[in-house]
Formats: structure tokens, C-alpha cells, sequence
């Protein structure tokens, strides 16, 4: 072990690609997935006696979000469900709250959703250590949709926090969750690592925090170089 190794107390880690295969999907379900989600939305709908059709659902809620979700970078947070839930509900005359809502749309992917094969040996060999883990993830909707994946599989309990860019105002590359995420574990940033697939978002946001930072290799390799790349999530395991 070196020293530098000694020194790591916490570990962040990005979660899609890192914890969790999406199978290529970006967060939120595409293609099939978005349009299984969409009929039980509307089912959902029409048992509480609303009956909307696909092209109500596209003009209230997913156009006008995906508008705003295609401006997330620039913007540098996630596009707010908000105002669009709240046409729905209005159309719909439903006072079915957001999470609830989200979920349902959210729910096919999400049963698709596993862990990476060693990612429970990872953390809980980790958690053995005594570091101090945390999740700095961008998510385009609630982040309580991801930690109940988390949760299924076994996989949120190792960690100390969770900090989604839904939730937080902010997306990566801004180093703000890692940040937040030291100061609330009272962890100095030299005494950090961060794991990340993509050096665009994770590595530069984990570069201007100031900590430590490792790629795991994927096809996002534009942007900075990390201080480490790996290939397997257990070779983790001996650079901490
Ligand atoms: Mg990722």
C-alpha cells in the first residue's frame, strides 16, 4: 500500500457506468422502455378517470421537459419537472405527486437496471477498510428513483451519502456535489478519490475539486486524463 493510499479516506462515486448498467440508456428510458413507461402513465391516468392520449401526454409533459432536458449542459442542472407535472395534473385533474408520477414512467427501465458484476464485493470490501463512501451521480429526475435501485440490489447501504444533480441544483462537470459531498463528510479534497466513466463530466469536475480522480475506461474518453485509469471496478481495490 502507499502512502498515497493510506491517505484515502473517501471514496465518491459516479454511479451509471460505475455502480450501475443502464444499458446504454442515458438515465430515463428511450425507445421501448419510454414507451411502456408512457402507457402505464396513461393507464395510470385513465383509472383515475382522466382518458388522455399519447399526444396529450407528449404536449404537456415530455415535449416541453425535453426541450429543457437538451439544454441541461449549458444550463448546468437538470431540466425541472415541475411546470410540466403541473399541466398534466391540471389537464388530468390528479393530485398525484411528483415521485409517484416520475416512477411509473421511470419503472421499466428500472427493472432493467443491474449492479456492475463486482460492485457489491467492491464496496463492501471498501466499507471493511473503513472508507467513508458516497454516491455523486447526474440524474435527470428525482434522485430518490435511483436509490430505490440502490436499494434493491443490496447496493445503498455502503454509503455514508448520495448527492444527484436533480436534487442538488447542480450537474457535473461543476465540482459542486463533490464538494458538498467533502464538506458534509469533513473530508479535505486530498484525502478523496473519485471514480468516474467519463472523463468529460466526472474527471474534469473531479479535477476542479481538487481530488484525486480515476477513469474507468469507456467510450467517453474526451477530456482531461485522470491520475489513474482502470479497466475493472475490483482494480479499485488496490489503488485506494
Ligand atoms: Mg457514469
Amino acid at each position: 500500500m502507499t502512502a498515497a493510499s493510506n491517505r484515502t479516506r473517501a471514496v465518491l462515486f459516479d454511479m451509471g457506468g460505475v455502480l450501475l448498467n443502464f444499458q446504454g440508456a442515458p438515465g430515463i428510458p428511450v425507445g421501448k422502455l419510454d414507451f411502456r413507461g408512457r402507457e402505464a402513465l396513461l393507464h395510470f391516468l385513465a383509472d383515475r378517470g382522466a382518458v388522455l392520449s399519447e399526444d396529450d401526454l407528449d404536449r404537456d409533459l415530455f415535449g416541453p421537459w425535453r426541450r429543457r432536458f437538451q439544454r441541461r449542459r449549458e444550463a448546468g442542472r437538470e431540466a425541472d419537472w415541475g411546470p410540466h407535472l403541473r399541466r398534466l395534473r391540471k389537464r388530468a385533474r390528479v393530485r398525484t405527486p411528483t415521485r409517484t408520477l416520475l416512477g411509473i414512467w421511470f419503472r421499466p427501465l428500472a427493472e432493467t437496471v443491474v449492479p456492475l458484476a463486482d460492485a457489491r464485493e467492491v464496496l463492501e470490501a471498501l466499507t471493511r477498510q473503513g472508507k467513508r463512501l458516497a454516491i455523486v451521480s447526474n440524474v435527470p429526475l428525482p434522485g430518490s428513483l435511483y436509490r430505490s435501485i440502490l436499494e434493491r440490489h443490496g447496493l445503498a447501504q455502503y454509503f455514508a451519502q448520495m448527492y444527484f444533480s436533480y436534487d442538488e441544483g447542480h450537474r457535473k462537470p461543476s465540482p459542486a456535489l463533490i464538494r458538498r459531498a467533502l464538506a458534509d463528510l469533513a473530508i479535505a479534497p486530498s484525502e478523496a478519490v473519485l471514480i468516474g466513466d467519463r472523463r468529460s463530466v466526472d474527471i474534469i469536475a473531479g479535477r476542479l475539486a481538487g481530488v484525486r480522480t480515476i477513469w474507468l475506461r469507456s467510450d467517453d474518453g474526451g477530456g482531461p486524463s485522470a491520475d489513474q485509469d482502470i479497466d475493472e471496478l475490483s482494480e479499485l481495490l488496490a489503488l485506494v
